[in-house]
C-alpha cells in the first residue's frame, strides 16, 4: 500500500465531533502497550505521528487519521491499564459505546492482541462488544518478533481457543519492530474497507 497522506483529522469524545463525511472507517482496538502506536506508525511508515504511550491508559479520546483521502484509520482508547480508576474506566466504556453505537461508517475493526500471551478477559470482552455490536473483526497478533516462527502456530491457537473466534476469523501476526506482516496486513485493511 502506497501512502500518498495521512493526516490526523480530529480527536473526539462526543458523537458530534466524529467525521461527517461519509469515508470508510477502519478502527484498532487493543489494550494500552499492546503495540497499537508503534503498529500505526509502521503502517503509516512514519517514525512519530501516532503517539507511544508514555502515559498508557491516559488517552480517553478517538483519534481519526484521515489516510489517502480514501479512509479513516479510528485510533480507539487503549483498556486494561491496572492502576486506571473506576471513573476513568466508566469513561472509558462510554466513549467507546458511543462510537460502536450504529457507525454505518466503520467496515471492520482489528483488535490487537500480544502474541505471547493468553489475551485477557479485556480482551475477550472486546471482542464479545465488537460481535454484539455486529462488527467484522480480525485479530492481529503484535511483538511477533519476540517468538520464534516455529511457535506461531502454537499461539496464535491459544489467541483463537481464548477469544472462541469463528472458523473464518483470521489473525495476523505482525512485528512493527522488525516490519514483517505490514503488507499482509495492509491487504486486508484495504479489503475490508473496499467491502
Ligand atoms: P500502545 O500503548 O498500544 O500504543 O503501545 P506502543 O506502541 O507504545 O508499544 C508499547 C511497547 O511495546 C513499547 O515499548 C514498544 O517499543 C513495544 N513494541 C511495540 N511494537 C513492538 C514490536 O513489534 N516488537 C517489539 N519487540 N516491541 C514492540
Amino acid at each position: 500500500m502506497k501512502i500518498r497522506s495521512s493526516e490526523i483529522t480530529m480527536s473526539a469524545v462526543h458523537r458530534h465531533q466524529y467525521p461527517t463525511d461519509g469515508i470508510p472507517e477502519i478502527a484498532l482496538a487493543g489494550r494500552s502497550n499492546v503495540g497499537k502506536s508503534s503498529l500505526t506508525n509502521a503502517l503509516l511508515n512514519r517514525r512519530n505521528f501516532a503517539r507511544t504511550s508514555s502515559t498508557p491508559g491516559k488517552t480517553r479520546t478517538i483519534n481519526f487519521y484521515l489516510i489517502n483521502k480514501e479512509f479513516f484509520f479510528v485510533d480507539l482508547p487503549g483498556y486494561g491499564y491496572a492502576k486506571v480508576a473506576k471513573s476513568e474506566k466508566d469513561k472509558w466504556g462510554q466513549v467507546m459505546e458511543r462510537y460502536l453505537q450504529d457507525r454505518d461508517e466503520l467496515c471492520a475493526i482489528f483488535l490487537l492482541v500480544d502474541i505471547r500471551h493468553e489475551p485477557t478477559a479485556d480482551d475477550k470482552m472486546m471482542y464479545d462488544w465488537i460481535k454484539y455490536y455486529g462488527y467484522d473483526c480480525v485479530v492481529v497478533a503484535t511483538k511477533a518478533d519476540k517468538i520464534s516462527r516455529g511457535q506461531y502456530l502454537k499461539h496464535l491457537s491459544v489467541i483463537r481457543k481464548k477469544l472462541q473466534l469463528e472458523k473464518d476469523e483470521k489473525i495476523i501476526p505482525v512485528s512493527s519492530s522488525k516490519k514483517t506482516g505490514i503488507e499482509e496486513l495492509w491487504s486486508e485493511i484495504v479489503e475490508q474497507y473496499r467491502k
